[in-house]
Order: C-alpha cells, then structure tokens, then sequence
C-alpha cells in the first residue's frame, strides 16, 4: 500500500470512530439502476453519510444537458452532504451507446475498471475527500468492485437492484451448470429445479435471459457473468427487496455474506430530476377517468420487442374497450422503425387511450385512475406497482424480467400473465384485459396486492424490516470500519 493509502486509512478510521462516512457510489449508466442508487444515496446521506455520486459524463450530460446544474443541490438545501461528480466512460457524449452496443459493453467490461482505477487514485491520491472516502458501493454487476476496494482500502458494498431471487441464481451459476441446466439450452423441455440453496423451485424457463444457450459469448452475457464470479466477495449486500416477500432467500444468502434486504429505498422527496428522458404531464388526463379504469402500458427504459408484439398488444387493447396510458418509447421496436402502432390505432382509440413516449411513472402508478399495469417486469417498475398497490399483467422480454415474474405471477399472485403460450395474440389479450380490469373477477388479485402494498410500506415503517436493516447495516459497517 502506498503512503497516500495508508494516511488515507488512518484518517478514515477517525472519522469513523466519529461516526462520518464518506461513501463514493457507482451505479450502472442504465435508469433501472440509477434510481435506486440515487434513493439509496438519499438515504444513506438522511442517516448521516457523506455521499460522493458517481455518474458517467455520458449520464450526466443526458440529465443536465451541459448546464451547470448541480443535481444534488435540492437535497443540499435540506441538510443533506451530497456532491455529485463524473468519470469518463471511454466514448464522447454523442457516441451512440444503444445502438453501438457492442462496442460500448465490451469497453464497459474491459476498459472501463482501468477508468474507475485512475479516478480512485486521483481522488484518494490527492487527500482531499473530507471526511476521507472509506466505503465504495458500487452496482453488484460492477465485477472489478472487490479489486478496487481492496486496492483503496475501502469497505465493499454491494447493491444488488434486482430480487435476491436473480442474485441466488446468479451466484449458483456452477451448481447450474454441474446439473446440466445451464446453458439452457432452446430445444430442451423446461425442467424444475429444485437445488438452488434458498430457492424452492424454479422452472427453467424462468431463469434470467442471461443463462440461454444464446447468449454465451455476448456482451451483456460476459458483463453480467464476470460480475456473478465476484459478488461474493463482497464484504457487505444490499438488496433492492423487502426481507418478508424472500425472506427464505435473503435467509439463506446471508449465511455467505453480510445480507440486508432495504428496499424499497424510494425517496419521494429530495429526489432530484434524474428521468434520463424527457416525461409528458399525464396527470390531466388520468384524473379525468374514473378510479381504477386505467390500464398502464409500459416495458420500461431499455428492452425492445417486434412491431407484431406491439401489434398484437394495440388490437387487444382496441377490442378490449378499456381505458389505457401507453408508453411507447421512440426506441421500442427491435426493427428501429420509428412508426410503432397499426394504422388508424391512435384514431381509433383517441377517446380512451393516452400514448406517451416517457412520463412519470411513480406519478403514474399513485394516480386513482389507473387499474393495472401492464409490464414487462423490470424489477423497480414491479416494486413501484407493489408499493401502490396496482395488479400487473405481465410480458416479460429479456434479462431478470422471466425471474420477476416468476415472484410476481406464481409466488406472490398479484400479477398475471398477458400471453399463455411462446407467442401473443389480440383475443387472448382482449380477454385477460377484460377479466383483468374487471373489479369483481379480479378482486382476489386485488386483495392480495393491497397485501403485498402493506407488507412494503410496513418495511419502511419505523422499526420496519427495511428500516431495521438499514440501521444494522450502518451498524456492522462502521465497526468494520473502526476495526480495520
Ligand atoms: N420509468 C419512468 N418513466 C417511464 C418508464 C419508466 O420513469 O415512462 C422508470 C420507472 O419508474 C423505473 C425505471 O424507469 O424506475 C425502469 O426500471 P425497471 O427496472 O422497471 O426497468 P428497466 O428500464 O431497467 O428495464
């Protein structure tokens, strides 16, 4: 360890003992990763933390558009000890990180620790971070979290923004692959598995999109397993859950690793403007229908789907009759065309439907109106469901979606599914929009939502599960900290 790490370590314990930590946080550049880590920072900072938080400039240019805007400054106003700087992800602002994917993944994976290695060595190098930085926390699919922290002497925390369901899987990639269930491979009857500690059973149809046959070799598959190879080496894991909805497996999980279920973290105040895209205003609309009418569309920040998908989604609608606020990002379509509905769609449904590239989602899923949500199961969209209480018809695409909706459709029942089979057609859609919003038929699935609702915001309740660990997590951290 050189000299500066050294000094850096002493003062860190000081601060320490006087109970200042100064954590340098680091989420994936992706919305579905950015909001909670921008909640949790909120938090962490309304407990007494200083908070270092880290963006891309690519991410922080998308959020001010070069203004000068200091994104904390609300929160500062408040009393909280949160700054906001940037790291260079490798490529200039206008590089096209959507569709020049590739590229941008496999420099995220293989250049971008080299980056994070640099800027840690200038900010601890140079002695000024006061209190002196002595936790990372750091998004779990970061892999090169543990070398960092170990090199600056810092505490690694891990925080993992999917269910801990995904994190168990992820971690037992080996007894998946000893079993012969991983690769899945697309040929093969989907089976029960039955050995993954902490897990009941899974069918292997519901495993993250990751574990496909298909997928082996691909960015995002070597990004995400370089991460599952490392997460247990994590001295501390926050999980994006509440402990009562898995408890069995945040039980089990912490048998490896220090383990808190926190979630949700929301913080409906203080939050700043961190929509990565710009929202239209849909409160007018929605509050001109009756309570409970509307059905909310949207599958969320990144996946795309075919135009037939999207097809098969309109026309069920239509023949639906009910009423529905669709997100329909200008990206969606995997084809890159830009025009997504049928024809005549709009017109038609000009009545009873709102379409919206981006909105307010939480503001959305508080509103009266809406009835339902029909989602694709990323897993902040599913907790912002839970926590208002809102019944989901699920389409889950890619990734950790299948797992959610595994929690959502089959453990919790609060949600069901918008196709039956592989592929979506118009009538079944019809049908299950129809038997979904109807009060009296989907009373049972809305009685255990409002159960589901409780169990979350008991969670945040003072000396509620998530509070509760919260607090022991500060706890455990800060004697690590003092007993480096
Ligand atoms: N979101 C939003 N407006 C929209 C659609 C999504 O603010 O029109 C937010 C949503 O509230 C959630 C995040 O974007 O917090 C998406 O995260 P999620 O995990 O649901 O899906 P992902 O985008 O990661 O697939």
């Amino acid at each position: 360890m050189n000299r500066s790490i050294v000094l850096h370590s002493l003062r860190k314990m000081a601060e320490a003992r006087s109970c200042k930590l100064h954590a340098l946080m680091f989420p994936l550049p992706y919305q579905g990763h950015i909001n909670p880590f921008v909640d949790l920072a909120i938090k962490l900072a309304s407990k007494g933390f200083t908070i270092t938080f880290v963006h891309t400039q690519y991410i922080y240019h998308t959020l001010t558009n070069d203004k000068q805007t200091d994104l904390f400054s609300q929160a500062r106003k408040s009393g909280l000890d949160i700054t906001c700087c940037t790291i260079y992800d490798g490529f200039p602002v206008d590089f096209d990180r959507r569709l020049q994917f590739v590229e941008y993944f496999i420099s995220l994976l293989n250049d971008f620790p080299g980056r994070v290695d640099e800027f840690m060595g200038n900010m601890i190098g140079s002695g000024s971070s006061s209190p002196p930085v002595s936790v990372l926390i750091a998004d779990s699919f970061f892999a090169w979290s543990p070398w960092i922290a170990n090199k600056y002497g810092l505490v690694n925390v891990s925080f993992f923004t999917q269910p801990a369901l995904a994190f168990a899987i992820g971690c037992h990639w080996e007894l998946l692959t000893q079993n012969g269930h991983f690769p899945v491979k697309g040929d093969t009857e989907e089976e029960e598995i039955t050995y993954v500690p902490g897990v009941d059973a899974i069918s292997s149809k519901n495993l993250m999109s990751y574990f496909k046959e298909e997928e082996i070799g691909t960015p995002i598959h070597n990004f995400v397993f370089a991460a599952f190879h490392e997460m247990n080496r994590a001295d501390f894991v926050l999980h994006h859950t509440v402990q009562e909805l898995e408890s069995k497996t945040l039980t089990t999980l912490s048998k490896n690793q220090p383990t808190y279920a926190i979630g949700p973290v929301y913080s409906f105040t203080n939050r700043p403007d961190i929509s990565l895209r710009s929202e239209s205003d849909c409160a007018k609309w929605l509050d001109s229908k009756p309570p409970g009418s509307v059905l909310y569309v949207s599958f969320g920040s990144v996946v795309q789907t075919t135009k037939q998908v999207i097809q098969e989604i309109a026309y069920g609608l239509l023949l639906s009759g009910v009423n529905f606020l669709w997100v329909a990002r200008e990206d969606i379509l995997d084809s890159g065309d830009s025009d997504i509905f049928p024809d005549g769609f709009q017109d038609e449904t000009k009545d009873r439907g709102l379409i919206v590239p981006w909105c307010d989602q939480i503001m959305v899923l508080s509103n009266a109106g809406v009835g339902g949500f029909v989602t694709h199961c990323g897993w902040n969209s599913t907790l912002e469901s839970m926590w208002f209480g809102v019944p989901m018809i699920c389409n889950p695409v890619a990734y950790d979606q299948p797992t959610n909706r595994k929690l959502v459709v089959e453990d919790l029942k609060i949600g069901i599914n918008l196709s039956d089979g592989e592929s979506i057609h118009r009538q079944q859609v019809a049908e299950k929009i129809r038997g979904f919003m109807n009060a009296s038929a989907s009373q049972g699935l809305r009685d255990r939502s409002e159960k589901v609702k409780k169990i979350l915001h008991n969670a945040l309740d003072i000396g509620g599960s998530s509070q509760r660990n919260l607090d022991k997590f500060i706890e455990d951290l800060t004697a690590k900290i003092v007993d480096v």
